[in-house]
């Protein structure tokens, strides 16, 4: 048998998913795999200048097709993405094309062959499918090891059953630090049973029926969590991040994710105008529309606070207030559409983050030693918000209150956002929380490298994989 090891990555058809497994791919063919990356027709653009520029330096990481069922569910063609997800009644069609990807994936693995799939937790029977052809599947959540063990104590002690008001704080149970959150912050299938429930459910099953699970983080930033994530909820797991450190250069940089709206070379210049710690950036993933109001509240706050700034909009946002960008001229920098956004957090002149806490931007804000000012929309984030602010520190919270995909029936007011932007830009907390970020950042740094963390962890699952492919 070829003694090389060949790992297929089966990414979920999201910006969020799909940038962190191409990490993953990386950081495997780095280590001499051969990494092939499953996806469809519409995807390839997102992958293909960056396999071709480590093809280039010698690493081998290909690209197999299969086919996304969009006629057969009624998506217009070439909608493959949950980002090209532009109504609400696109969703369930989305989630039905998802469902019937298991017999494409079993042709595709029968085509090529691999030792170990890492399959997005999106595709619950994937544990399934590549237990037919004997190799064994890992699970990549693309959350923190924070947030799952979150999850689970939500589903084993279900105490936000028994509150009197979503207003009311609850502690969540089991956890190593005392966590509160609301009903109001919690994902609407856990509040109460919706067509996702039992999709979430079978995510859970198949999780405990895989090899193990892969994580995006470093074990120095979430100790307890990986501690209780392994001993008290059970799980085979192994912390193989930063994955944004896979980005070295600016070409890198740049090249992940959709194609970035702003010329690089203009955005930095910009920054290299700015003193160190002096720009805030502004930006909520790769999934969410604010409502006009909220835009104008976010807008005005952002002028009374008199930080610069770099904001990213949605391409279609017209809402800006009379003058707004004239009177910003030099200060605030507004990107319609994609932002190079590692290349910017890492700059010297960015000093805060104001993010909806999706992981990967959580992440590679700690990666770059950068503080935040937390605003979480839905998802996962209200709990990643909790990890930052009051486990690691280093973020202020707007004050979001009400999760929620879609427009929100809270507006968070002009006056708390302007407040948590200057404490964390030019407050004394702001100082230590800055301090703090740069230790974190460090080590981070420090895990990815010969013989860190996530450098070990890494490993230690190559030795196993060896082992069972024997
Ligand atoms: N991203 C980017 N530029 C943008 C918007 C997003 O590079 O203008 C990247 C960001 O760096 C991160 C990912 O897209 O890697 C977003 O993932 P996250 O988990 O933070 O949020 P999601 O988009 O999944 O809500």
């Amino acid at each position: 048998m070829d003694s090389q090891l060949h790992i297929a990555l089966f990414p979920f058809m999201a910006y969020g998913h799909m940038i962190p497994t191409m990490g993953m791919a990386r950081i495997f063919a780095r280590q001499g795999l051969k990494a092939t990356i499953i996806t469809t027709p519409s995807n390839v653009p997102f992958f293909s200048k960056a396999i071709e520029r480590d093809r280039q330096l010698g690493f081998e990481i290909f690209i197999q097709l299969m086919n996304f069922p969009s006629a057969e569910v009624g998506l217009p063609e070439g909608c493959e993405n949950a980002s090209s997800i532009n109504t609400p009644e696109m969703i369930p069609k989305f989630y039905k094309a998802i469902s019937l990807l298991q017999n494409p994936l079993e042709n595709v693995l029968k085509d090529c062959h691999p030792n170990c799939l890492v399959a997005d937790m999106m595709f619950p029977w994937a544990t399934d499918v590549a237990s037919k052809f004997g190799i064994p599947r890992l699970v990549f959540h693309g959350i923190s090891t924070f947030a799952l063990c979150v999850f689970d104590s939500l589903r084993r002690y279900k105490t936000h059953k028994s509150l009197a008001s979503d207003f009311d704080p609850f502690t969540v149970l089991g956890l190593p630090n005392q966590i509160k959150l609301t009903r109001l912050q919690l994902p609407d299938y856990i509040r109460e049973k919706n067509e996702l429930t039992e999709h979430k459910d079978q995510i859970i099953q198949s999780e405990v029926k895989s090899y193990g699970v892969l994580i995006n983080s470093f074990y120095e930033l979430e100790p307890a969590y990986l501690e209780h994530y392994r001993r008290v909820i059970g799980r085979k797991a192994w912390l193989i991040g930063p994955l944004s450190f896979c980005n070295r250069d600016t070409e890198d940089k740049v090249q992940r994710g959709d194609k970035t709206s702003i010329d690089e070379h203009e955005c930095l210049k910009w920054l290299d105008l700015k003193k160190p710690n002096s720009v805030l950036y502004i930006c909520f993933g790769s999934m969410f529309n604010f409502s006009c109001p909220q835009l104008l509240e976010l807008a005005r706050a952002l002028e009374a606070s008199g930080q610069n700034f770099i904001w990213v909009v949605k391409k279609e946002d017209k809402f800006l207030p009379e003058g707004f960008e004239k009177r910003m001229e030099g200060k605030g920098l507004i990107i319609r559409g994609w932002a190079p956004q590692v290349l910017i957090l890492d700059h010297e002149a960015t000093g805060g983050f104001m993010t909806h806490c999706g992981w990967n931007s959580t992440l590679e804000a700690v990666a770059a030693g950068v503080p935040m000012v937390t605003w979480p929309l839905y998802a996962e984030q209200f709990f990643n918000e909790k990890l930052v602010t009051e486990v690691l520190k280093v973020g202020i919270s707007v004050g979001s209150q009400e999760w929620s995909r879609h427009e929100k029936k809270i507006l968070i007011r002009m006056e708390d956002i302007e407040k948590a932007v200057t404490l964390v830009m030019v407050g004394e907390e702001g100082e230590v929380m800055k301090n703090r970020a740069k230790e974190l950042k460090e080590m981070a740094r420090k895990a990815v490298e010969d013989g860190g963390s996530s450098f070990s962890d890494l490993n230690a699952l190559l030795e196993e994989l060896k082992v069972i492919n024997v």
